[in-house]
């Protein structure tokens, strides 16, 4: 592998900064990621990550990406007793907008693995303090950048025992939500990046509670909003029989904050058996209520002008509205358009790396403010045409979906990000929506299509690029 330099720091040791680090251990000498956290020898939820205690779902092109960067790490997961959705489709309650899906199994090639989110932060860390070359330094807090003329240098930082500087080829912001890039090129005489927005005005309460294994076949339970309902939830089993439960609401609404009271408001959208279920867990934290405003895309990729030596990966770059549980996919996703980037050389790297991590991240910014106008119509703020002119449409594609398996196909590739939301928008699937649409009003409900047409081969589910290979002999931590 070419080496690009000395020394990188990353800023942060959230997903994006552990997963940044991976791929610049394979370009430079050494690699340092400074977090300001004491980070947990065991997997447990810390100050930094305040969403850590909110039910994340990992996406399985995640988790493909994740396994490419860190080969054995899905096995690890599965050996510390993760669970994993393969082909029972019992295992899953899907139902966006109002539709449940049936048959949302994602077979082997996709399965889903689901860690809580400190127990994936936890392993990703170990086996990235594995690579020889990389140094993790936690409560260190990062104070600001050391700049040269046009470029950056290296960072400015405290420690416990003081204030310190690190000299650094290249420097990467995955500071997640509180990054600073735009303050800081301010402050060095750079325009701050223009943003796109999308009003969510979302809120969420999380509690995690032990629900007895035999209580329920599913492992993951997913109601999103509606354009009639503006509440939701996202269940996930995790380790065990601990389960991460959220209840939440958009456009204002906020759900309650006590556990009896969340449940309650659960039982007025959730199926009987699974609110049985939670009525009859036993809590395993207090709740633990939050706001997510707006999401957030930083067009970093538009700037004219970027200080050399400085990049941007994670929340820090695009921030999503939580209830569709991309953004850890998205930021792994960006660290494989880095990986693609530097492969290329470090020249111009800025300019190269935001254009090609857009992609990726359009894509699902696109997916998402699609399916947030469609629930929440105006209040979303403006929005570019193609998505106002989508949304309106979203009942009537889930409806078809529900009862096409070659549409719901369709749908999960682009839905768990192993393909962009274009391949929906060919002929042949708007063919198929509007047979739908024409049995739904000719019989007056959801009908099935004939055999001949739901019988065309679905495409099997796999990642669109391959990232870079790991660090020869550096296996997974013991
Ligand atoms: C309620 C909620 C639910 C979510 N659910 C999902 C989900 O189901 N699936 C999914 O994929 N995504 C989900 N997300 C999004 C996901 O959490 C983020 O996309 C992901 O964590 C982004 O990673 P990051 O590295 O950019 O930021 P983070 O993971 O937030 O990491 C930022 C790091 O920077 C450190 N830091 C901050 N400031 C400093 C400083 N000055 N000095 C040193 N260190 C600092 C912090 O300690 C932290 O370690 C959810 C988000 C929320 C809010």
């Amino acid at each position: 592998m070419q080496t690009h330099g000395a020394h990188a720091v990353v800023m942060g040791a959230g997903m994006g900064g552990l997963l940044a680090a991976r791929v610049l251990a394979g370009h430079y000498e050494s690699v340092t990621v400074l977090d300001r956290d004491a980070l947990p020898s065991a997997p447990r939820p810390r100050r930094g990550v305040p969403q850590g205690p909110h039910g994340h779902t990992l996406l399985p092109r995640g988790g493909a990406a994740l396994e490419a960067f860190f080969p054995g790490l899905l096995a690890d997961l599965e050996g510390r007793g993760v669970p994993v959705i393969r082909d029972d489709a019992d295992e899953i309650h899907f139902e966006p907008l109002g539709h449940h899906l049936v048959g949302t199994a994602p077979g082997p090639e996709a399965a889903i693995h689901v860690p809580s989110r400190p127990m994936l932060e936890h392993r990703v860390r170990e086996h990235l303090a594995a690579l020889s070359t990389v140094r993790i330094l936690e409560q260190c807090t990062v104070d600001g950048l050391r700049a040269e003329i046009g470029r950056v240098a290296g960072v400015r930082a405290t420690a416990p025992d003081g204030p310190f500087e690190l000299d650094a080829d290249l420097v990467v912001d995955a500071l997640g939500r509180g990054s600073r890039t735009p303050v800081w090129l301010d402050e060095l005489g750079f325009p701050r990046p223009a943003e796109d927005s999308v009003k969510v005005r979302g809120a969420y309460s999380s509690v995690q509670l032990r629900i007895d294994s035999g209580a329920l076949t599913e492992k993951m339970v997913l109601i999103s909003a509606t354009a009639d309902r503006p509440t939701g939830t996202a269940m996930f089993r995790h380790e065990g029989e601990m389960w991460d439960v959220s209840v939440f609401g958009v456009g204002g609404h906020a759900p309650p904050s006590a556990t009896t009271d969340m449940v309650d408001f659960a039982a007025e959208f959730a199926p009987v058996h699974v609110v049985d279920a939670l009525r009859s867990a036993e809590p395993l934290t207090e709740p633990n209520s939050r706001t997510f405003p707006t999401s957030r895309w930083r067009r970093y990729d538009r700037m004219r002008t970027f200080p050399d030596g400085l990049l941007v990966l994670g929340d820090g770059v695009c921030s999503l509205n939580p209830t569709y549980g991309q953004g850890m996919t998205v930021a792994a996703m960006q660290a494989e358009a880095l990986a693609a980037t530097l492969l290329d050389g470090p020249h111009d790297l800025p300019r190269r790396y935001f254009r090609a991590a857009a992609k990726p991240i359009g894509d699902t910014w696109h997916l998402a403010a699609v399916a947030d106008r469609a629930i929440l119509g105006g209040a979303t703020g403006p929005l570019p045409w193609p998505i106002r002119a989508l949304a309106p449409f979203g009942d009537t594609f889930f409806a078809a979906i529900a009862a096409d398996p070659v549409l719901l196909d369709r749908f999960l590739q682009v839905f768990t990000l192993f393909a962009p939301p274009t391949r929906l928008l060919t002929p042949s699937t708007g063919l198929r929506v509007a047979r739908a649409s024409l049995r739904r009003r000719r019989h007056g409900r959801t009908v099935a299509p004939s055999s001949a047409e739901a019988n065309e081969a679905p495409v099997p589910r796999r990642p669109t690029a391959a990232p870079a290979a790991t660090e020869a002999g550096a296996g997974p931590p013991a």
